[in-house]
């Protein structure tokens, strides 16, 4: 779908015949839909508004729940759970890293509710309902204001369409500051574009930074895109960007997952992997954030495709993970600092995620994530945890991060953005930005400190 179509003008991801089969039932099952052949339900050009809603997974009477288990008998409860049912995990990403005391955040369909609910009663175990209806609060999201022909918007969630047609419009105003360069595509065939901002064109220091690698997380492309506008709106006015950009580039990929962020928007909202398909399943698409070479498919990843942390076929087995990690090696001279943007939980994460080993970099990392932390609560209070991604939050492997440091560019960093879970995945937009005028004062320090490094 949407092969060989790169104009972004052109291009509207409502216009393809699979993407517009009605979901009934669990992402997994989406590739039945797309068996059941090509009768197209909808003429090309339909409005988009009403498509979204009538073709979105519906999750109605769908809840969220928060947890609390206080003993490891209710831990274990917890994971009986995940076994018998289909417990749709947002934080911690699977069953396997419950442990007492942890806020575990997930979702069940309606129909599913009243066991988890006389479950967790039976076993005494803290919990809460985040969300009585999935379905009312998605909507709301996903609302005629926010999905309508309306323009590209900083302080709303744009689609892709919307997005990629403002990469090029950027780059094309601002010819001085920023470039438009394609990395590769997607495994549907999408331009992957990525934005290089800055003056330097000597032999200087770069820091790249990606968005939207989990398809859900929308925060994550608003912040790429904020922080663009941010750099070339004070680029000139404010003496520390301007300092910043005339001394180093920035390499923005304001969405890696293209196939699965437009999956996320017109089929379901809480997608998180790629669109990749893979021969002997099924099951659809790869948690390219567990795709990467480093500890490849060892621990919190999965090599059943059905699964959400699903690694893929093999360590950069996906085009995505290709196209970034192709850039990266061959720009290993400049870029000095690497920085992925997740969400939520609020944290500021460094290698290692696939140990709980330290790097011999630990102290310094530490420090700097102090400092940026610090930067980021300075603006509204927003208290942000940091340290190593796998004590900090739980081991994972294959994660990006920890295979540029791998690479030698020390300093790598993960971003979960807002919120601590009351939103979760579905932050409104009224949060926008707030969230990215903190981060971006994280970014700024990050980027002083490693200006100020003779590297
Ligand atoms: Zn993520």
């Amino acid at each position: 779908m949407g092969v060989g179509i790169t104009a972004e003008t052109s291009y509207h991801p409502m216009k393809t015949p699979e993407e517009a089969h009605k979901l009934e039932n669990k992402d997994d099952r989406d590739q039945l839909q797309q068996k059941r052949g090509r009768k197209s339900l909808l003429a090309l050009g339909l409005i988009a508004t009403a498509f979204v809603l009538s073709s979105m997974q519906s999750f109605d009477s769908a809840k969220v729940f928060r947890a609390k288990p206080h003993n490891e008998k209710q831990v274990n409860a917890m994971k009986y759970l995940a076994s018998i049912l289909q417990v749709n995990f947002w934080y911690p990403d699977s069953e396997l890293h419950i442990v007492r005391e942890m806020e575990v955040d997930f979702y069940v369909s309606a129909d599913q509710s009243n066991i988890v609910q006389s479950l967790m009663e039976k076993n005494k175990i803290q919990y809460e309902v985040l969300f009585p209806n999935l379905k009312e609060v998605i909507e709301k999201q996903v609302s005629k204001e926010t999905n309508s022909t309306s323009r590209h918007s900083y302080t709303k969630y744009n689609e892709w369409h919307k997005i990629s047609a403002w990469t090029a419009r950027i780059a094309k105003k601002n010819p001085k500051l920023v470039s438009r360069i394609q990395i590769g595509n997607t495994f549907e065939k999408r331009p992957m574009y990525l934005l290089k901002v800055g003056k330097e064109s000597g032999r200087g220091k770069a820091i790249f930074m990606d968005c939207g690698i989990h398809a859900r997380e929308w925060i994550s492309p608003a912040f790429c895109q904020w922080f663009l506008k941010e750099a070339i709106q004070t680029y000139g006015m404010d003496q520390n960007m301007t300092n910043i950009l005339d001394n180093m580039n920035f390499y923005i990929l304001p969405v890696f997952n293209i196939d699965g962020y437009i999956w996320s928007w017109t089929q379901n909202r809480l997608w998180r992997k790629s669109r990749s398909k893979t021969s002997n399943s099924d099951c659809v698409g790869v948690d390219l954030n567990r795709n990467f070479g480093i500890a490849w498919g060892t621990v919190d990843s999965s090599k059943n495709p059905c699964k959400e942390t699903y690694c893929g076929s093999s360590a950069e087995s996906e085009p995505e993970t290709k196209a970034v990690t192709t850039f990266i090696r061959n720009h290993l001279s400049s870029i000095k600092a690497y920085l992925t943007v997740h969400s939520y939980s609020q944290m500021l994460l460094f290698p290692y995620g696939y140990t709980y080993n330290e790097t011999p970099d630990h102290d310094e990392l530490n420090e700097v994530a102090k400092e940026a932390v610090k930067a980021i609560s300075s603006l509204y209070g927003e208290e942000y945890k940091y340290g190593s991604s796998a004590i900090t939050i739980y081991p994972s492997s294959g994660c990006s991060e920890d295979w540029v440091y791998s690479q030698g560019i020390k300093y790598s960093f993960a971003f979960e953005l807002r919120d601590k879970g009351k939103y979760g995945f579905l932050l409104p937009e009224s949060q926008i930005k707030p969230t990215c005028q903190e981060i971006v004062q994280a970014v700024k320090v990050i980027a002083n400190y490693v200006l100020n490094q003779a590297l």
